[in-house]
């Protein structure tokens, strides 16, 4: 593919695999998560992992995986409790 970048490839059916690795390194520095972290933004469940990790540039985040419908997200440890998106999470991890 010499695709320029952008383009979302269009999925049909149920979803392909599911993203097993969330991005970033783990890391163990303690049990402080991020704000916006305590349920679920999608479903508003409290079964969710969390696990603290920093991004490739450094930023400090809590990813979390929900339980219940399997919403993903990444919060940063002194954000304001807004998710980052998909997006800026890959740029902040170095990969294109
Ligand atoms: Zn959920």
């Amino acid at each position: 593919m010499a695709a320029a970048g952008g383009g979302t490839p269009r999925r049909k059916g149920r979803r392909a695999q599911p993203e097993a690795a969330p991005l970033g390194s783990l890391s163990q520095a303690g049990g402080q998560h991020a704000p916006g972290t305590g349920a679920c933004e999608v479903c508003a469940s409290p079964r969710l992992t969390r696990l603290h990790m920093t991004l490739a540039d450094g930023t400090a985040v809590t990813f979390v995986s929900c339980h219940e419908c399997e919403h993903r997200a990444w919060f940063p440890v002194d954000g304001d409790g807004t998710a980052l998106s998909r997006d800026e999470v890959v740029r902040r991890s170095g990969r294109a």
